[in-house]
Formats: C-alpha cells, sequence, structure tokens
C-alpha cells in the first residue's frame, strides 16, 4: 500500500539542526546548589507561596499554591531550606518573585499523592491540577481546565510534531519513554471520556514513530493511532496540527474542542502518567540543550529552577563564541539577558547560538513580492497588517486578521526585505486589546 504523510498548507522548511542532539539520550543534569523556582510560570496569575524563608522542604513538597483556575502549584525540585522569595529576572526578562532553595544534596523525597491505578475521570482531572501540571510546549496553560471542556470531545491528539529546529527532548521521549507517553495520554483522553488518542509527528521522526507503534502492537491498542505528518513548520501549531490529523477545522476565533478534539504536548501526557500512576508532582522535565555554543549538545532532565549558568556547565560549558541565548526555539523561542535565568517549566529547550546560526539583518522596504501572505499558515497578509500597524492604523490590522495570527514567525522568516513582521503583528494585536478595538 502507498504510504503518505498529512500535511497544512503552507508553512516553510527551516534548516532542522536537530542532528546536534536527537540521537543524544536523555541524562540527568546535576541538581544545582540553589534552585530559584519563578512563582509566575505560565499565563495565568503567579502561584501563592505557602513556604517561608528558613522552611526545610522535601524535594515534592508543595511550595506554592496555584491563584485561581488558570494558575498552577508548585513543587520544591530539591530538598533543602527555603533561602529567600525575592525578585529575580525571570525568562521574559521581567523581575518576578522566585522561590529560592538551597539544596542540602541529599535529594530526601516526599510523594504527596498516592498512587491511582483504576482513577476516575474526575479523579485524573484533580490529580493533574493538585500535580502542577501544565501545557509544556510553551504557554504554560494549566491541564485541568483542558480536561473540563464545555462541548463533547470524541479525539485525544498528542502534539509530538515538534517542528521548531533544534529541539528533540519529545523526539527522546517517545524514543526511550513510549509506554508512559502512551498511557499518560489515555489517562488524559480518559479523563474527557474520550477512548481514541491520535498521535501526530512529523514522519522524519523514525525511532520514535516505530517506538510508538511497537507499544501499540505489544499491548494492542486499538485505539492508538500513529499518524505521520510532513516535517514542515509550523506542524506543531495547534490549528495546523488537528487539521493535519482530523481533517477538521478549528472556526476563527475558535478553540479545540469546537471541533471535537483536546490537544496536549507530548511531555504533559508523561507528567501526567507520574502524576496519575505514580503521585510525583511535576518539579522536572526533559528539555534539550543546544547550539553551535555548547560543547556537548543535550537533552537533560532539569530541576525546575536550575540556572542556565548551570545547565551549561552539565553540557560540558560553553565554546567561546555563543552569540546569543534563546528559551525556545529560533522560529518562537526568546532572547534571553543572562545566565543567571532559571529553567520553567515550560523551558523544552535552551539554545547557545553562535553568530553564523542567526541573521541580524536591516530592514528595507517591501517588496510586494507576497512570500509573506503564501508563507503564513492562518492564510493572513502579514505584510498589509504591517503597513497598518506602522501607520497606527490599528483597526486597520485587526481587517486583515492580526487578532488570527499564531506568532509563528513564518512571515518574517521568509521575507526577503528581512522586514519584522511577526513583530509588528503581536504590535497590533496588543494595542487592538488594550484600545478595545
Ligand atoms: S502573520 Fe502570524 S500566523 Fe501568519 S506567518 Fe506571520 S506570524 Fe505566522
Ligand atoms: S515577504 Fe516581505 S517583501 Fe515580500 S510582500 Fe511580504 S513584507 Fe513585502
Amino acid at each position: 500500500m502507498k504510504s503518505f504523510t498529512r500535511f497544512f498548507v503552507a508553512g516553510v522548511h527551516p534548516h532542522g539542526m536537530k542532528s546536534l542532539s536527537a540521537e543524544t539520550p536523555i541524562e540527568r543534569c546535576p541538581a544545582p546548589k540553589r534552585v530559584y523556582i519563578a512563582l509566575s510560570q505560565g499565563v495565568g496569575k503567579p502561584s501563592h507561596p505557602v513556604v517561608e524563608v528558613g522552611d526545610t522542604v522535601k524535594m515534592g513538597r508543595l511550595i506554592a499554591k496555584a491563584d485561581g483556575p488558570v494558575s498552577a502549584n508548585l513543587f520544591a525540585s530539591v530538598s533543602g531550606k527555603v533561602a529567600e522569595i525575592a525578585p529575580y529576572t525571570d525568562t521574559a526578562g521581567n523581575q518576578s518573585r522566585h522561590i529560592v532553595i538551597d539544596n542540602d544534596g541529599l535529594d530526601t523525597a516526599e510523594k504527596p499523592f498516592t498512587p491511582l491505578l483504576n482513577p476516575q475521570p474526575e479523579e485524573i482531572v484533580k490529580r493533574v491540577s493538585d500535580a502542577g501540571i501544565v501545557g509544556m510546549g510553551g504557554a504554560g496553560f494549566p491541564t485541568h481546565v483542558k480536561l473540563t471542556p464545555k462541548k463533547r470531545i470524541d479525539v485525544y491528539i498528542v502534539n509530538a510534531a515538534e517542528c521548531e529546529p533544534y529541539i528533540t527532548c519529545d523526539y527522546r521521549l517517545l524514543t526511550e519513554y513510549a509506554e508512559q507517553v502512551v498511557e499518560g495520554a489515555f489517562l488524559l483522553a480518559a479523563a474527557v471520556g474520550v477512548t481514541k488518542v491520535c498521535f501526530g509527528i512529523e514522519a522524519d521522526k523514525l525511532r520514535a514513530i516505530e517506538a510508538l507503534k511497537r507499544y501499540k502492537a505489544e499491548k494492542n491498542l486499538h485505539n492508538l493511532t500513529v499518524v505521520p505528518l510532513k516535517t514542515r513548520y509550523p506542524q506543531g501549531a495547534e490549528k495546523q496540527l488537528i487539521y493535519a490529523v482530523t481533517r477538521r477545522r478549528v472556526p476563527s476565533g475558535g478553540l479545540p474542542m469546537d471541533c471535537g478534539a483536546i490537544v496536549g504536548n507530548t511531555h504533559t501526557a508523561l507528567s501526567a502518567y507520574y502524576a496519575v500512576r505514580e503521585g510525583k508532582p511535576l518539579y522536572e522535565r526533559v528539555m534539550t540543550v543546544s547550539g553551535k555554543g555548547i560543547r556537548k549538545p543535550s537533552n537533560l532532565w532539569v530541576r525546575n529552577g536550575t540556572r542556565y549558568g548551570d545547565i551549561a556547565e552539565a553540557c560540558g560549558g560553553e565554546l567561546n563564541n555563543t552569540a546569543k541565548i534563546l528559551n525556545g526555539g529560533p522560529m518562537m523561542g526568546a532572547s534571553q539577558i543572562s545566565r543567571d535565568i532559571a529553567v520553567t517549566k515550560t523551558t523544552g529547550s535552551l539554545l547557545f547560538l553562535t553568530k553564523d546560526e542567526f541573521v541580524v539583518a536591516t530592514s528595507s522596504p517591501c517588496i510586494n513580492c507576497g512570500k509573506c501572505g503564501r508563507a503564513c499558515p492562518m492564510r493572513l497578509m502579514p505584510m498589509y497588517i504591517d503597513s497598518f500597524a506602522l501607520a497606527g492604523d490599528y483597526s486597520g490590522s485587526k481587517k486583515y486578521g492580526a487578532l488570527e495570527c499564531i506568532e509563528c514567525g513564518c512571515c518574517s522568516y521568509i521575507c526577503p526585505a528581512n522586514r519584522y513582521l511577526v513583530q509588528s503583528v503581536k504590535l497590533a494585536k496588543k494595542k487592538i486589546k488594550e484600545l478595545g478595538l
């Protein structure tokens, strides 16, 4: 039978650069002497500390409680003493409060939850909420909120596309922890009354696909589908992924549940497995450390609150020519201003890039080539949104669909005039909201 891969329309095909770390098995990053756990680690309100300076904590202890529904619990990632609750620079470059713990080096652990062997859907939702599980692909949206949809869901999709260049942590997780990721995905699906799980994964991630298919065959999982997707950026964007996997379209301004789907990240499924089956809260994660500026590109288990400098040291140190540090991938990641910033639950990669790995170019006037429109996966006209935004006419930007933008950066990547298109669209979105247009 002829095999084929599914795809979405438009997008770009940047250099993958994944070979730097793709075949490097996951190792453990040594726990640092101090961890700096940010109270704000996602889209919602910062968590509220429930420990005080001087308290002794075990690894896995609740140290900050969710403040409202779109916030998440935080847990100690080492055992030791709370040294400070004070402002430090966070991944967004802002000063925000962190809980600082001096590591006693003993890793004395506590498991705040009992393992659940045959949980009911509401028990899974509660456990996911209690254990501080969030979407670990970027935004950090609390997973339990997604698990209480107001509409009927019939498919749970695991986002295993990992389409950003350099990043290989999901690929390694699927290759090495396929059983736990699949079981975690079925638990999350069961929480919303769904029995069908689909993994959307780029077709060139052969070992991960093999591992998933092997586990499916071993356990005779008829309700598990592995869907190979074309290797193209942004294949892992929610709307593009749903379309590629199910051929359903999320309506404009709508959510995945509007077409009967929920999408969850690969690592989120693994964390849900540990929380439900082993009673382990989310205080560490696997991330990729890569780029030509790091001596030993790696995939590592890293404790929440570990500073970039400590991570670089665990990877053999930096080479002398690092010109930029990115939290996230080169398409959507954010430049970092210091090595003293600490990773959070959503840090999937840390890139140490040299000058030849990114472009610093002067922007010139638009030449009306139309490439940005052809590359835009949301079928927008970024050049028009940009020109209205530059003229301060944000209603014009809105008319051309600025609010539909998923901030993937394809337009900026493809533009021969090096225009700052995604930055301009982001500004327009912010202004449209601020001005209530
Ligand atoms: S306009 Fe937005 S969605 Fe379209 S390519 Fe640019 S960043 Fe991506
Ligand atoms: S890609 Fe750049 S130069 Fe071409 S139309 Fe878009 S903004 Fe203009």
